[in-house]
This record gives C-alpha cells, structure tokens and sequence, in this order.
C-alpha cells in the first residue's frame, strides 16, 4: 500500500509502532511495559531497553552496533489481513505540508522534534547539551528538551528520584574548570557544586541548551528537538565511571583537550540564575478554562510550554464521554491510560508489550485531522483515557512561559 493510501484509510491518523531503544551505559527501570524477559531483547553487549521513542524520524546514535532503524518510527497499517510497516520519516518525506503543515515543512524540510520515555534505574551524569553555535561546530543543532513524569509509569521511584541543575549561586568559574580537570582523577565531584531538586510525580521542567542537568530515576515523558548533541560533565555517577570519550564528546577535533572549550559550552547566567524553579519547573496549566472543558467531557493541560522547540500536553477523556478536540498544529500521541476510538482507530494502553510485538496506544495525527478535529469517545464507564501528545516547534496555540 502506498503512504498516500494509509494516510487516506487512517483519515489522516498514521498508527505507530513501538519504538525500542537500548543504551549500554544504563539500568532499565523496567518501568515502560516491556515483557520482563525482553528488557534485553538486544543482546548483553547492546545494554538494556531503557527508552520507548515516540513520533521519531531521528535515528538513534548508539555506535557501530546500532541497528539499521533503531530509534526511528515506524507507520503501520494493515493491507488485506497483511502488517505492513514504513519508516515514519519517509511518510513525512513523502506527504510533507499535508502531514505536518506547510509552514514546518519549508523551514525544516523533516519533523524536527521527537518524545520519549526515559526510564533509568538510576541517576545519569551532570551532562549538557550544547547550544546552536557550539552545536553547529560539529554541524548539528542546539538541544532544547523539557521533561513531564506521568504518574501511570511511576508507581515507584527508582534509585535516585532527584535531579541536579546546573551550578549552586556563588559557584566559581575556578571551581567548575578543576573540576572539568580532574575529569580523569576518578571522581571529579562536580555535582558538589550543584543543587539538586525532588522529582514529583505529574509535573517537569524545561531543559534548554547550555544548562547542565543530571537527571534523577522517575520515568520521564521527553519530548526534545531532534538532535543528538551532548558532553557528559561528571565523570562518576553512583558506581560507575564515565569514560573520558563522554566528556568532549561534540567537541570540534581541534578543540579537544581543551578545557576553555567546555566553559565556553556552559551558558554561566542560566547555569548560576537563583531562580531557577521559578523559570524552569512546569506544573500543568488549562488549556482553557477548566468549567468549560469539564461540561464537554474533558481536561486538556499544557504540560511543556517554556520551549519554542516544542511542547506537549495531556488530555483526559471522562468514562462515557464522547469529545471533538481541534488543535493548530500535527502532533504524536502515546496512550497513558483507558481505552476507546480515535477518529476509526481503536486506542487501548497495553499492560505489557512483547518485544517487536505491535499495539494500538501510539498515532500520529496530521496537520489536517488535528484542525478539522479529531473525535475520541471512551466507552468505559470508570477509566478516564489518558494520553500524552508532543508537537513540533512554534505551537500557535501556546502562550510561551
Ligand atoms: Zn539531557
């Protein structure tokens, strides 16, 4: 069947499957679905299945073992009892402004955002992203990403539910560059300069580039701009050793070794801002007012809204109700909780997913559909349907914070 021909069949809703990512320097915190034996369903070599990506034509860059298509989505659709798959990216190469608005595609020419489920056992390193002028050096783009804990995948905290942000007010430029020195000393203790916060279950924060971040073990919903760039800052991290290859990682081939480099890469005011919360933490906001939404069967919160990258929101469906929700812009959607119709697609959140194993819980919804309106009715008389949905950059329908 041609991407044309799903399209039309989906009315305009592509269905999506599963896509899986390992990372070999990480604990999976078996807290994303997968069937307990396939949490390595990769092998031992290629680390444990810790993140599910979702809305992705970004290929995951896991070194020379990567698979062909890791970290890519996949459009699915069914052609005479036969499952066919086709890459998320070329569907997007292929339908262009049709599939997500003609303003995005003449900017980006690609769908420049993608989310996931980040589900680690423990803490990951004070790491940074850089921003576009240290990211263009190596020819990729500055990474914005934002996080929301869904409470559905985090019944349990994991080893380190708490996250440091950049560097404690007062922190010294001399401090920050012996600690980037002694990178190789074992532990080089950077987050000793840092402040780290609580991890609450149903809220985020928002992650620009150039601020360092060590994120703590709560499942995290991510939505972020496509693009891999990073340097690892700390060079030890519960009992594991960062290998020094993280550290200048994205650092341009003259440059490496360089220790003013690494400063230059930190934005120092947004590292050191004493009010940091007060900017960067998200607890969800309305949509519109609450009364209203309620009376027609629903609840739609921004759950992202501090980066032009991106944002993403959740939206409930109460048991019985039937709603119609319009929205500007194309956007991917993950299935949180509930079951019922989206449009002539049936929405349903497995309890646990096999390996390879297709479902009926992600969807990518045009540009068209999305403003035409897309009808989901939950036919449950107690469980409220719940999904997440990431979309791209410059939301029109979002008041930036
Ligand atoms: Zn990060």
């Amino acid at each position: 069947m041609s991407i044309q021909s799903a399209f039309d069949r989906g009315k305009g809703i592509l269905r999506l499957a599963p896509a899986w990512v390992p990372r070999s320097f990480c604990v999976p915190g078996r807290r994303i679905k997968l069937h307990p034996d396939d949490y390595y369903a990769l092998g031992g070599e290629r680390g444990g299945i810790d993140e599910r990506w979702f809305a992705s034509t970004t290929p995951a860059d896991n070194g020379p073992l990567t698979g062909e298509h890791e970290g890519l989505s996949k459009v699915v659709f069914e052609d005479g009892g036969k499952v066919e798959e086709l890459l998320l990216r070329d569907a997007v190469a292929e339908l262009g402004g049709n599939l997500i608005g003609k303003k995005m595609w003449d900017e980006y020419g690609k769908w420049p955002m993608y989310s996931k489920f980040f589900d680690n056992k423990g803490a990951l390193p004070h790491h940074i992203h850089h921003r576009d002028q240290h990211a263009g050096n190596v020819g990729q783009m500055g990474k914005p990403e934002a996080y929301f804990f869904p409470t559905q995948v985090n019944n349990y905290g994991a080893d380190f539910p708490y996250t440091f942000f950049g560097f404690e007010a007062g922190t010294t430029r001399e401090q920050v560059r012996q600690a980037l020195i002694d990178f190789v000393k074992g532990d080089n203790k950077i987050t000793n300069l840092a402040k780290a916060y609580r991890l609450e279950p149903g809220t985020g924060w928002d992650v620009p580039p150039g601020l360092l971040h060590a994120p703590g073990s709560l499942c995290t919903y991510e939505p972020q701009r496509a693009s891999d760039v990073f340097a690892m800052y700390q060079s030890l991290v519960g009992d594991q050793i960062v290998p020094t290859n993280l550290l200048w990682k994205d650092t341009p081939a003259d440059r490496i070794g360089d220790i003013d480099y690494l400063m230059e890469v930190i934005d120092w005011e947004a590292n050191l801002d004493p009010n940091f919360k007060e900017k960067h933490f998200m607890r969800p906001k309305p949509v519109k007012p609450v009364e209203e939404m309620k009376a027609e069967g629903y609840i739609e919160n921004w759950i992202c809204y501090r980066s032009s990258a991106f944002s993403a929101k959740e939206l409930t469906v109460f048991p019985g109700r039937t709603v119609t929700i319009k929205d500007s812009g194309a956007y991917g959607i993950i299935m949180m909780q509930g079951h019922g119709k989206m449009g002539d697609w049936d929405i349903e959140t497995p309890t646990m997913i096999r390996f390879g194993q297709f479902t009926h819980d992600e969807y990518f919804v045009s540009i068209q559909a999305a403003n035409e309106g897309v009808v989901i009715s939950n036919p449950s008389r107690t469980d409220p349907i719940v999904m997440l949905k990431h979309f791209g950059p410059d939301n029109p329908d979002m008041e930036m914070e």
